[in-house]
């Protein structure tokens, strides 16, 4: 696997300065498994080596906390890179089991119609480090995120170095997070969830569906045109064959647009048609979070529990998710502009 830019950048100074191989093992230990916030805290290498190191690196992360947002059971925080790309990243804590929900853009380039995060004027792809940093954040403070849901602002599989995240969150020489710990949500990117199927065939999987019709979603999610629902459910399928767990199909109910019986209809036959993985698909109904400049409003609560119940009758597993932290949990999209 490939070290990380900031690792790259400390086997540099480690070799300039003629020391051990051995140290870098464990300064990458020190960084990744410890809340030791700065070579300072690193009592086990010289004094000499550590305050070389911080003064070429005096930062450990690439991101600043510009903001910070607490909830009951979450904390949001919108992060700025180097260049002052907003990143937005949640915590969320239950009872002691916490879960991070981080992005992988500033913004996002698919343009989903409904997306706050589509929206916005401009996006940027992050590093491995802007991406990772997010739950490096946590590991400095003593909070080690106990699982990562890749869901928060941008399409995880149209991200370049994803699979280099990936190797990063499982590596024990990093983050050493089992993949079962690990959860993608993806609007469909064929190519990668083949090759996701191959290399990290045990992360969880969450689809953006968002519309059982290729035309509508086209108008909706303009990357349906790329790749079709046929196709994303054919790859979809070979993962749950190989990991046996739920997917979760997530749907944002959008009142008038996606919201009548003929959706939960055409929902249920596409899922039915999935043979005996059928069982594994669980549909989580999304209410909608309008932001300002949105032409979609949310369906009303009495709309989304009838679909519900016609989706059960139909032979569907599903779940009305009310709460923000199972939201955003839920579909990518939901983070930007939520509060
Ligand atoms: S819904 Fe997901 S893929 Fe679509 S624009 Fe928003 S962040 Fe991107």
């Amino acid at each position: 696997m490939k070290d990380t830019p900031k690792i790259e950048l400390i086997k540099q100074i480690l070799e300039e300065s003629g020391e051990k191989t051995f140290r870098l093992a464990q300064i990458r230990k020190q960084i990744y498994q410890s809340s030791a916030a700065s070579f300072d805290k690193m009592t086990d290498i010289s004094l000499g080596l550590r305050q070389k190191l911080s003064s070429k690196i005096p930062n450990l992360l690439s991101l600043t906390v510009a903001t910070t947002t607490n909830n009951t059971n979450t904390q949001k925080i919108l992060f700025l890179t180097a260049n002052k790309h907003p990143v937005e990243t949640v915590f969320m804590d239950y009872n002691g089991h916490t879960t991070i929900c981080i992005s992988t853009h500033s913004g996002c380039p698919l343009g989903c119609e409904f997306c706050a995060t589509g929206k916005m004027p401009s996006s940027k792809s992050l590093n491995v480090d802007e991406i990772t940093d997010q739950i490096l954040h946590f590991v400095k403070l003593g909070k080690r995120p106990d699982n990562i849901v890749i869901m928060g602002m941008g399409e995880p599989l149209i991200n370049p170095d994803i699979f280099n995240v990936l190797d990063v969150l499982t590596s024990k020489d990093y983050f050493g997070y089992g993949q079962r710990h690990i959860s993608i949500s993806t609007v469909g990117i064929v190519p990668n969830l083949i090759k996701l199927n191959k290399t990290y065939p045990q992360i969880n999987l969450a689809f953006s569906m968002h519309s059982p019709f290729d035309e509508e979603r086209e108008k909706l999610m303009p990357i349906n045109k790329a790749y079709p629902l046929d196709d994303v459910f054919s790859a979809l399928n070979k993962h749950v064959k190989l990991n046996k767990r739920k997917i979760f199909v997530s749907y944002i109910m959008l009142k008038n647009v996606n919201d009548s019986d003929s959706h939960a209809n055409e929902i249920a036959r596409l899922i039915n048609k999935q043979g005996d993985s059928k069982y594994l698909f669980h549909v989580n109904l999304i209410k909608f979070h309008k932001y300002e400049q949105s032409i979609f409003t949310p369906s009303d609560n009495e709309k989304i529990r009838r679909f519900s119940i016609m989706l059960k009758r139909l032979g569907i597993n599903n779940t009305i998710r009310k709460d923000f932290g199972e939201e955003i949990k839920g579909a990518c999209g939901q983070l930007a502009g939520s509060k």
